[in-house]
């Protein structure tokens, strides 16, 4: 599926491929403080299909506890996450947020992952109240 993405402000804009069968909901507390929520998902495009339109993304090097490093992309005026890839040259895929793409409603989770550490309250919302925002 062709997608393509901006950040909040629209600085950065950028389309890639993606499978939609791929896209993962990831509950590590890596995601959880990076976004500021619950959980993150997520769907990978090879590298090969990604191509920056616009904006210049800042770059955060993140160490996890393992040592594994790697590098998240976010719109250095609004802060926006972007993407993710591996900290080398010629990362092989682009971990793109949902979040930020014009058809994250066609991009449902396919698998949960890190669920242990999982927030217990966010796994099904459907019970909390419904009111208007
Ligand atoms: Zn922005
Ligand atoms: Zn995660």
């Amino acid at each position: 599926m062709k997608v393509q993405g901006s950040c909040h402000c629209g600085e950065v804009t950028y389309e890639a491929e993606v499978d939609p069968d791929k896209v993962n909901l990831c509950n590590c507390t890596d995601c959880q403080m990076l976004t500021g929520s619950a959980f993150r998902v997520s769907v990978p495009a090879p590298a090969a299909t990604f191509r920056l339109l616009t904006g210049q993304p800042k770059v955060y090097v993140k160490t996890a506890d393992s040592g594994a490093k790697r590098r998240h992309s976010f719109c250095p005026n609004c802060g926006t996450p972007v993407c993710a890839t591996a900290d080398q040259e010629n990362p092989p895929r682009f971990s793109l947020r949902v979040g930020c793409l014009k058809q994250r409603a066609q991009l449902p989770p396919k698998r949960r992952i890190w669920c242990r550490s999982a927030l217990d309250w966010a796994q099904n919302v459907s019970d909390v109240p419904a009111a208007e925002a």
